[in-house]
């Protein structure tokens, strides 16, 4: 089936949220969820008292729908974000939305709005919000007697409008996780308070900070909603890892580890040491997530002192550009996608 698109300015769509025609929502109550169906209806009423607003009972997921080069709608490894808003809701005392509960609202609410998925080569994607809070009534600190579960969709631009410049980073004074806190889930409390680290650091001119695990203040942990990679001089991509559960388990970066795999290269997940990231060692660097896949990082500054990733200070490095270009060659078609991750929703 094929549906007659919106008319839209594909190519000048920036990330910003519209309306579009379907969200889907379902309900947990008296112990279960209820059906789930989708709405036409973008806005929710709740109690003055609903859990949410309170305690901040609430946790979320960030997906993209898109259009391949023969034209199917799919998505990306949806499964994956089943699982990891299953573990964020766990961890906050919210009963878990069914896994395949949750990959059938997706492929259902992007199928209900087909018209509202860029075409390929747009370099737009349709974002994929579900997120879950506490609805029902608590006033004294306690999980909510119920909850609701939504997704919501919105067509979004390219996230590199004017191609991929190598970012600025800074090191950040403030602590994005604490050990064995809520780091490694990914809820909305973790944004609240990153809020103001990244507008100072947008403010004194880098686009992200690079957060240091607040124990020792010793190792890399990520930026505020991006994993990070490094390179070494012989080709060695080198993952950070955290001893105290505060890094988020990136969905793109577990998938480019496996691409790297694949293309033969060596992988080091470990525990990094800002130490070692001072000392020169690594030539690339940069950032995942869903939105971009991978964006560079040309410099990390700590204060007066600046890191300079030699390979990949000017434009993206040899070893991210290869890494990224396979990836989005799956996603989008063009390479064979030999772990089934492309999840088609419509042909
Ligand atoms: C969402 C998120 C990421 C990226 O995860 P993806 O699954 O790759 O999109 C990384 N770090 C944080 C803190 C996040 O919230």
């Amino acid at each position: 089936m094929s549906v007659e698109k919106k008319d839209i300015d594909w190519g000048n769509l920036s990330f910003a949220y519209q309306s579009t025609d379907y969200s889907y929502v379902c309900d947990w109550k008296d112990g279960e969820w209820g059906e789930g169906h989708l709405t036409t209806d973008h806005e929710l009423h709740l109690s003055e008292c609903a859990g949410i607003f309170h305690y901040c009972q609430e946790v979320f997921e960030g997906l993209k729908a898109y259009t391949t080069e023969n034209g199917d709608i799919v998505c990306f490894r949806p499964d994956m974000n089943a699982e990891r808003m299953y573990n964020s809701a766990q961890r906050l005392e919210m009963p878990p939305f069914p896994k395949d509960k949750f990959v059938e609202a997706v492929k259902q609410v992007v199928a209900a709005n087909a018209a509202w998925v860029p075409p390929f080569g747009s370099g737009a994607t349709l974002y994929v919000r579900p997120f879950m809070i506490g609805s029902g009534e608590v006033i004294g600190v306690a999980p909510a007697p119920e909850y609701h579960f939504h997704i919501l969709v919105t067509p979004v631009g390219p996230y590199f409008k004017g191609g991929l410049k190598p970012i600025k980073l800074c090191i950040s004074k403030y602590d994005r996780a604490a050990p064995h806190g809520t780091g490694n889930i990914k809820a909305g409390l973790n944004y609240a308070m990153s809020l103001k680290p990244t507008m100072e650091a947008h403010r004194a001119g880098y686009a992200e900070n690079l957060y240091l695990d607040s124990e020792s203040r010793t190792y890399v942990e990520e930026t505020g909603g991006a994993n990070v990679l490094f390179v070494t001089e012989d080709g060695t991509l080198v993952v950070p890892q955290s001893h105290t559960d505060s890094i988020l388990p990136s969905i793109t970066r577990r998938s480019l580890v496996q691409v790297a795999e694949d293309l033969g290269m060596t992988v080091d997940q470990r525990p990094v040491t800002w130490a070692e990231v001072e000392s020169g060692k690594f030539v690339e660097c940069g950032l995942c997530g869903t939105a971009a896949v991978i964006s560079p990082v040309g410099e990390i500054h700590d204060g007066e002192e600046v890191v300079s990733f030699p390979a990949g200070h000017d434009e993206m490095g040899p070893v991210m550009k290869k890494l990224r270009e396979t990836l989005t060659g799956i996603q989008d078609g063009a390479l064979e996608d030999k772990h089934d991750w492309v999840f088609k929703i419509e042909a």
